[in-house]
């Protein structure tokens, strides 16, 4: 006001001139003066008063537009500075000073804020500013540490007081440090990404693993470039439709696994949840075949725990499948005849037996022999032999209609694992089947009427306590067969019972041999050209207390199985040296004894050195010894038989090969085993009156052992046909009870009495 007053006094002053100069120019009388200086006066002390509020209103107003525009800054987050345009005027928010470090009293300074700004900063055009350009500069914060701005400068008021316009400029800056950190992080993670990313497709590619990903509640699977490119599809996303479409039928199956799997997700542990799962699975792929993949996945429940999203990785694993495929066949898969071995049988069998345990399905197990195959494989050789066998694996196949396993699982041995049905008689059906199959094919391809198959099952829930025992009461109750042609034979109580009988006979042998109850037989062998006798074979017989005598088939296999053999055949060495020394030195002529060896006393025993006290005891030469022993013994370890069978011949005891043509396989052993007799099996000699093919056997065997200058002997001769039949085809010698049955040693002892006065007149 004070200022104003000055103006007003200096008005007055000059107004009261003005009006005195006016009076005396125009003479007014006093008094108008005095009216007139009045009006005057407060003229102007109302002009004054109007100016004064008109300029302090501008000001008001400039000041309360400075006080919103700072209320504004310090609110916003950024920093700011509001300067009039010669820096005279300086207001920064807190945003800055916490920023820099100063206070707004030290900004206001202008000396500190040159320090701060850059120089080109106090040079501001106002151009620049009107253009609203975005400036980057650097401050400098207190310390001297450098922070990188960006900064906007508008004009936000413009006052013109006393025709003085006046602008007041607001900078907004923002600090950019963490930005170009942000964007150096990015381009450094963008740059591994990209690197990464890289290295993902690369390894992705390399490896040939595509992915498949799907989120809950989305129909569409996700498909990777290499998934597509594996898939031979072009579309990233692929719905489940077409997906499952794209399965192998017989996977179909594990395609709806895997969706039950997302379902039933969120009912699982946590535990199981967090697995990592595998399945596998052939999908038809970019060549248009099917691929074998395997599928590593997780299944995470989703959000609302009703539905999972699923992902993993899918390998082409088709070479490996091939790979396995090849290892499989090569471990699992019968040379001849193509279909499942033993092996497979096995594991396939006892996995089914597991399962079969705890559930209501039941499975019966069928084993099949052929019988008498031998004949195929010495009259027609290996390669039909081969080929028949080829053909029974045909027919065992066919026969698993209603789905089952078949196998061979041996020498002509083979096995069917099927699904029980209900019906008593299905195995039976199958069984008839199978022969009758088998017959036809014989006669088309081998022109055979004779050959059959006869067979042994049971019931998996028969008892067992695994496949191997269930498999062995099938094998068994086919061991029961009589060689009755197409015999079928099911394990059941009285099979049962057989079992629990040798565990019985066992434990009474062990006594029976301590009380001396076993005792032998002998069976005279004649020689077919002149009737003589010219041997017998010891038959042991189990004599019991009664009375009863137990034949050795009940308790020769008993015996084999728990070793006790071995001092059954001591016993039989001994005994059948000693009585044959006897009856010769009572003066009977001389006559071959035969002993019976089994391939427990061939292999687990020195089988020479037993031969060697028994002849040492009792003084027998050994060239009236003879040592039967079975094909199939031999084959069992061809070398080991072939050196056993040379010590023995090198003792000069004869060897025999007894129930020649039962094996497997046989003509051509007979060759490399120094064998001087070949016993022919019995099962020829039965059908040898009405069986061409018996016949022909017969021959040719004689044949060719002749040619090896080995001695033939045909075993089990009830008839005179078949004693005409072979003395016909050349046999050496007859055994069987068409010349005499097995016999005690009293009884024998007659015979051979009888023998030699027959002898004696013979030659008189
Ligand atoms: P194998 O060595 O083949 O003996 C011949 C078997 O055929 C004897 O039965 C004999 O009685 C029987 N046999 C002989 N001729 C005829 C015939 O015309 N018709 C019929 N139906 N059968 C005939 P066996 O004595 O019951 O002996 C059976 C098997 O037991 C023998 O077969 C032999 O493998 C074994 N065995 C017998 N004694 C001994 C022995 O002391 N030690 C050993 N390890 N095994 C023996
Ligand atoms: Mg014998
Ligand atoms: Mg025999």
């Amino acid at each position: 006001m004070r200022k104003y007053s000055k103006v007003i006094v200096i008005a007055a002053s000059y107004a009261a001139l003005a009006l005195t100069a006016l009076n005396i120019a125009l003479r007014i009388p006093a008094y108008t003066n005095v009216i007139m200086g009045c009006f005057a006066v407060a003229a102007v002390i109302s002009i004054t008063i109007l100016v004064f509020f008109a300029i302090n209103f501008e000001r008001e107003r400039a000041r309360k537009e400075r006080e919103n525009i700072s209320q504004i800054m310090q609110s916003i987050n950024a920093m700011a500075i509001l300067w009039d345009a010669d820096f005279r005027y300086v207001e920064v928010n807190s945003c800055l000073t916490n920023a820099i470090g100063y206070t707004s009293q030290d900004l206001s300074d202008i000396k500190t804020l040159k320090k701060v700004l850059p120089a080109d900063a106090f040079a501001p055009s106002l151009q620049a500013v009107v253009n609203n350009r975005d400036e980057e500069f650097y401050v400098t914060a207190k310390g001297g540490a450098k922070v990188c701005t960006i900064w906007n400068t508008s004009i936000v008021s413009v006052t013109t007081v006393r025709k003085r316009t006046r602008y007041l400029m607001l900078s907004i800056g923002l600090d950019l440090s963490e930005s170009i950190k942000m964007k150096e992080d990015l381009i450094k993670y963008s740059k591994e990404l990209a690197e990464s990313e890289t290295r993902y497709s690369l390894s992705m590619e390399l490896s040939e693993i595509g992915l498949l990903l799907k989120a809950s509640g989305n129909s569409s699977y996700y498909v990777s470039q290499q998934l597509r490119n594996m898939l031979g599809i072009n579309s990233e996303y692929i719905s489940e439709g077409v997906l499952r479409a794209r399965f192998h039928p017989a996977d179909v199956m594990t395609f709806d696994t895997l969706g039950n799997a997302m379902v039933n997700c969120a009912a699982q542990d946590e535990e199981s949840v967090r697995a990592v799962h595998f399945t596998e699975f052939r999908l038809l792929s970019a060549d248009n075949t099917y691929h074998w993949y395997q599928f590593r996945y997780k299944i995470t429940p989703n959000q609302s725990k009703i539905l999972a999203d699923i992902g993993g990785a899918i390998l082409d694993i088709t070479k490996d499948k091939e790979k396995d495929s090849l290892i499989e066949k090569m471990a699992y898969i019968d040379d001849v005849t193509q279909i499942y071995n033993r092996n497979k049988f096995m594991q396939i069998g006892q996995e089914t037996f597991e399962c079969s345990r705890d559930s209501a399905i039941n499975y019966w197990v069928i084993v099949l022999d052929i019988d008498n195959f031998h004949i195929i494989n010495d009259t027609c050789g290996y390669t039909n032999g081969n080929k028949l066998l080829n053909e029974f694996g045909k027919v065992v196949q066919d026969a698993l209609t209603s789905g089952g396993f078949g196998a061979r699982i041996g020498g002509d041995n083979f096995a069917l694992l099927i699904r029980d049905n209900g019906d008593e008689n299905l195995p039976v059906n199958i069984i008839r089947r199978i022969q009758d199959q088998f017959k036809i094919i014989c006669a088309d391809s081998f022109s055979s009427q004779g050959m059959t198959c006869s067979a042994g099952y049971c019931k998996m829930s028969d008892g067992g306590e695994d496949f191997a025992k269930v498999l062995d009461h099938a094998e068994f109750s086919l061991s029961m067969s009589d060689g009755t042609k197409n015999d079928i034979i099911r394990y059941d109580n009285a099979v049962h019972d057989k079992i629990i009988k040798s565990a019985a006979i066992e434990n009474e042998l062990v006594k029976a041999i301590d009380n001396h109850e076993l005792t032998l037989y002998y069976q005279p062998k004649i020689h077919l050209g002149n009737g003589t006798l010219i041997g017998m074979e010891a038959l042991i017989r189990w004599v019991r207390p009664d009375g009863t005598v137990v034949p050795p088939s009940e308790f020769i296999p008993v015996a084999e199985s728990s070793l006790l053999i071995t001092k059954i055949s001591d016993f039989v060495l001994y005994e059948a040296c000693r009585q044959n020394k006897m009856w010769q030195d009572m003066g009977l002529p001389p006559i071959t004894v035969s002993i019976n060896l089994t391939a427990v006393d061939f292999y687990q025993t020195d089988v020479k050195e037993s031969i060697i006290r028994a002849l040492d005891a009792t003084g027998l030469d050994p060239q009236w010894l003879d040592v039967e022993l079975t094909e199939s013994l031999a084959l069992k370890d061809i070398d080991h038989a072939i050196q056993q069978m040379q010590e023995i011949r090198d003792l000069g005891v004869k060897l025999s090969m007894d129930d020649f043509g039962t094996g497997y396989s046989s003509l051509s052993y007979i060759q490399v085993l120094p064998i001087t007799l070949l016993k022919l099996d019995r099962s020829f000699i039965m059908y040898l009156e009405e069986d061409e093919i018996s016949r022909e056997i017969v021959s040719a065997v004689i044949r060719i052992a002749k040619s090896k200058k080995i001695e033939t002997i045909a075993e089990g001769i009830e008839t005179i046909g078949q004693a005409d039949i072979l003395k016909e085809a050349g046999c050496d010698h007859a055994q069987g009870y068409f010349y005499g049955k097995p016999m005690p040693k009293d009884k024998f002892e007659e015979f051979m009495k009888i023998k030699a006065r027959e002898s004696v007149s013979a030659n008189s």
